[in-house]
């Protein structure tokens, strides 16, 4: 059986967007931290949040946790310049890892900017700091629901890998099969990075159903209809939600998986039940477990 650990464990997080909503996240983050997981992310533009939002949250995250921070950078609707002062801004800042994308553009707005793909933002980034970056993509097993074939979207990793991506997190998926046949074909293409699972706790009905539906993420038929038979009846969704989960991180560690990525969604109790009864060691660097009262600089 393979074994991970904590340092193969990374967690997601969203700005939130009002006092509630970051002291929350404040406490998953410190909660979360005594794990020592590899990173953190902060994502960007999600939801509607500001790029200032991410950097005031990856700021917050640095203070409060010695956890390293990644934040998501979306270059779509920006401009070269834009994007190399951001870049220039995260070197300032000591992020040593930057989650580079495309992203969407809001609705309504039509001008794409100076970027078409994620890849041309990670040549920008090789390009304005060179190594200084650990650069992770996005990937996607069950295929992004925008690209052209198949084929293109694997050869599309093929390209975030060749302009200079160090490693990618996968879209969420709840069938393994999809994610282990998705490596099989990258290693067909020679991308030789590490694509790590991206995890997705089940806590709730109707908002798995809109971002799968937003993602393109599919949910077996088998898990979506028992979701639905349990009506209103958290505690039924979450309880099956957690055998699903924590059997699919089963089976991807089994299956070589080189680690774990949860979008928390900012919560910590249905990723915790997930690592708890996971057989991960805990890596315990000689670093005190939050420093709450750390200044930032
Ligand atoms: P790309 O890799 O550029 O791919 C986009 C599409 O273009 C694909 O269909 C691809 O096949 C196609 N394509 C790429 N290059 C070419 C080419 N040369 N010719 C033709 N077609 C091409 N969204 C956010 O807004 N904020 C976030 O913080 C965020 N975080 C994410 C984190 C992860 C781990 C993942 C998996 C997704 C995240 N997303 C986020 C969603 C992501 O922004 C969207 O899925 C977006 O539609 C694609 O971004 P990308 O970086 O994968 O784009």
């Amino acid at each position: 059986m393979n074994v991970i650990s904590s340092q193969n464990i990374s967690f997601e997080f969203f700005p939130p967007k009002t006092d509630e909503g970051e002291s929350q996240l404040q406490d998953t983050a410190i909660r979360l931290a005594e794990y020592h997981p590899h990173f953190f992310s902060m994502t960007f533009g999600a939801g509607g949040s500001t790029r200032a939002g991410t950097i005031e949250m990856v700021k917050m995250l640095q203070g409060k946790t010695s956890v390293p921070v990644a934040p998501h950078l979306a270059c779509i609707g920006s401009s070269r310049e834009e994007m190399v002062g951001v870049i220039r801004q995260y070197q300032d800042l000591k992020v040593r890892r930057i989650v580079a994308l495309r992203g969407d553009l809001p609705s309504g707005m039509v001008q794409p900017g100076e970027f078409r793909y994620a890849s041309e933002l990670v040549a920008l980034i090789r390009e304005t700091a060179g190594d200084f970056f650990h650069i992770e993509v996005a990937a996607y097993p069950e295929i992004h629901p925008q690209a052209k074939s198949v084929e293109d979207d694997i050869l599309n990793l093929k390209r975030k890998y060749e302009a200079g991506a160090s490693s990618a997190i996968t879209q969420y998926f709840f069938n393994p099969d999809a994610y282990f046949y998705y490596l099989d074909e990258c290693a067909k293409h020679s991308i030789y990075m590490p694509i790590v699972p991206g995890i997705m706790p089940i806590t709730q009905f109707s908002r798995l159903v809109r971002f799968s539906e937003m993602c393109g993420a599919e949910i077996p038929c088998w898990i979506r209809k028992r979701l639905e038979s349990y009506g209103d009846d958290m505690e039924s969704i979450k309880a099956f939600g957690f055998e699903v989960v924590f059997h699919l991180c089963q089976t991807l560690i089994a299956g070589g998986a080189p680690g774990l990525h949860f979008y928390t969604l900012n919560k910590s109790e249905a990723t915790l039940k997930i690592l708890e009864n996971l057989n991960i060691s805990i890596h315990r660097p000689n670093l005190p477990r939050y420093v709450a009262s750390q200044k930032i600089g």
